[in-house]
């Protein structure tokens, strides 16, 4: 059991912390004995717990005792631990001394944390605030230079490794389905479902100019083929026709979706409104992203995705700042979809601090606009879904690769090789940390002139040989929330140990069973199949059975 001490402005980031990193943990209470004591910027109670952990960007009474050197590090910078490197955001305390380094800044190659055994415990120095760090990516996220690194995934996988290399005895429940490695949710926005919708208007204009010189110039450029100059010419000189009604709407790509994707599950964010161009946070309204339709528009073909077991979301235009028009949105895709439970995704993913709120309020079970126009990676640090500080309820289901941020011009403007190149640290990641790994390729994407299906048939190949779990957003945000709803409890009996509980299943056996990891602890089990390895043993826990494990 982890005890940790901290200010009561930090335990919202706390409890966050350990939904994430889910492991039984409380608030130190004094009297009681902790395997390992984690103190955030605190005076460091009396205490016998084998592995005392000591977080703060201030100077405590550790290095005081020890006449130890420290002096704040000179910027925003990185440190390093065992090959990983990550930012810390808020400031960082070098320490001068002789101890053991375990962890290096990178600018200085100073320690920024350092470790000094003392009796029968370990204690860690860490320069840091963990918690003020977690509290900073959930909430204002990473700059997009950093969008690549994991960071919160790496603060949860060095305190790990810190507690397990210590040969303490740690209970955790994997952000990983049992039988998989991760989880993969493959998302559409639908922003164009039909080039006729555009008829003389500014988007018609632009996929002429793109199909016809743009296809031409990126010929020139071997950035593309012969092939697909021939298929955008084609495509622009067959608009007339499709204007008609006479030839296939060539943007209309859902049954190419269905066709690549077959059995696996996934996710379309449509738009309610038609017109209706919202505001951005500074109150301005950008005609351009109004939509061409409405849900209504095409509500056959979102009857024949559902009928094919996929998940219709809102696609919102001012959902996120406007509590009366995100329960309209809401409710025209209810309509349409029936189901009880929906998510929404921002339309050019408009966002602000008060946008989980105001989601939450109007009825939405999760969201998922938490992440980036410009490229991809991990805006909150993390590939689990987590929960804002301020919201009860709703989740974030974190967008970590966006086909636009991969090939616009004015983004990354990666070719085909280049993007699949790009994406696969996000799948290695995902198959190092667990967690979601999201995807949203929109709907015309694989149509002219954009023709971006080389790059997304190479993606589905890859993930599929990794088995991973292909859940609807929904699904996805459900396990979590199955997850989460799991508590620990310290049993006192028979020797004492830990009881997993989880709570009622309401998923109806929807969503896969949670593996349970036991490091370091000769286990029992009751109702269990686990497999075992020579660090740690895993336990599968199946609907709401409750489990012992013995210390
Ligand atoms: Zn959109």
């Amino acid at each position: 059991m982890i005890g940790v001490v901290a200010s009561e402005a930090e335990h919202p980031a706390v409890a966050e912390f350990f939904e994430l990193f889910k492991t039984p943990w409380e608030f130190h209470r004094s009297g009681t004995h902790y395997d390992v004591l984690i103190c955030s910027n605190s005076l460091v109670p009396e205490n016998s717990a084998g592995l005392l952990l000591l977080y703060g960007a201030q100077r405590q009474a550790f290095e005081e005792c020890r006449n130890m050197k420290t002096r704040p590090a000179p910027g925003h910078d990185f440190i390093s631990f065992r090959g990983d490197r990550m930012p810390i955001y808020g400031s960082c305390l070098l320490f001068d001394s002789p101890c053991n380094t375990v962890l290096v800044h990178e600018g200085t190659k100073s320690a920024a944390a350092v470790s000094v055994a003392s009796g029968a415990q370990v204690m860690v120095r860490l320069g840091f605030d963990l918690f003020e760090e977690t509290r900073r990516l959930l909430t204002q996220g990473q700059p997009a230079e950093l969008a690549s690194i994991p960071t919160l995934d790496l603060h949860i996988s060095i305190l790990r490794e810190l507690i397990v290399s210590q040969g303490v005895a740690l209970v955790e429940i994997l952000p990983v389905p049992a039988g998989h490695r991760f989880i993969v949710c493959l998302t559409h926005d639908v922003d164009h479902p039909c080039v006729r919708y555009h008829k003389f208007d500014h988007t018609m204009f632009g996929f002429l100019y793109r199909a016809t010189v743009g296809s031409v110039i990126n010929f020139c450029r071997g950035r593309r083929s012969l092939r697909q100059v021939a298929t955008n010419w084609k495509a622009a000189l067959s608009l007339p026709l499709v204007f008609a009604g006479l030839a296939k709407d060539f943007w209309n790509q859902l049954d190419r979706y269905m066709e690549l994707e077959r059995d696996l599950a996934s996710t379309f964010f449509v738009i309610p409104t038609k017109g209706e161009a919202g505001v951005d946070s500074h109150g301005r309204t950008r005609a351009k992203r109004a939509a061409r339709y409405a849900s209504t528009d095409i509500a056959d073909d979102l009857k024949r995705l559902l009928s094919a077991n996929r998940e219709i979301g809102v696609h919102g235009i001012d959902a996120w700042r406007d509590v009366a028009k995100a329960r309209d949105e809401r409710a025209r895709i209810q309509e349409i979809t029936g189901t009880v439970e929906v998510g929404v995704r921002m339309h050019w993913l408009y966002f602000n601090s008060q946008a989980s709120l105001t989601l939450e309020k109007a009825g939405f079970s999760y969201d998922s606009t938490a992440g980036y126009n410009e490229t991809i990676g991990y805006r909150a640090g993390t590939a689990q879904v987590f929960k804002q500080p301020n919201v009860d309820h709703l989740l974030e289901l974190p967008l970590h690769i966006m086909d636009t941020a991969l090939f616009y011009p004015s983004y990354m403007n990666l070719s085909d090789e280049q993007a699949v190149a790009a994406m696969l640290p996000l799948i290695e990641n995902a198959t190092r940390f667990g967690g979601v790994l999201t995807i949203n390729w929109h709907d015309r994407s694989l149509g002219p002139e954009r023709l971006w299906c080389d790059a997304y048939v190479t993606l589905l190949d890859d993930l599929r040989t990794r088995t991973p779990w292909f859940a609807t957003a929904a699904q996805a945000v459900s396990w979590f929330r199955k997850r989460r709803a799991t508590s620990f409890a310290s049993v006192t009996q028979e020797g004492g140990g830990i009881r997993v509980q989880s709570a009622a299943d309401r998923t109806d056996g929807h969503v896969p069973p949670l593996t349970v990891r036991v490091y370091n602890g000769g286990a029992s089990k009751h109702n269990l199949h686990h497999s075992r390895s020579a660090a740690f043993q895993d336990f599968t826990i199946d609907k709401s059975d409750q489990v012992l494990i013995a210390a």
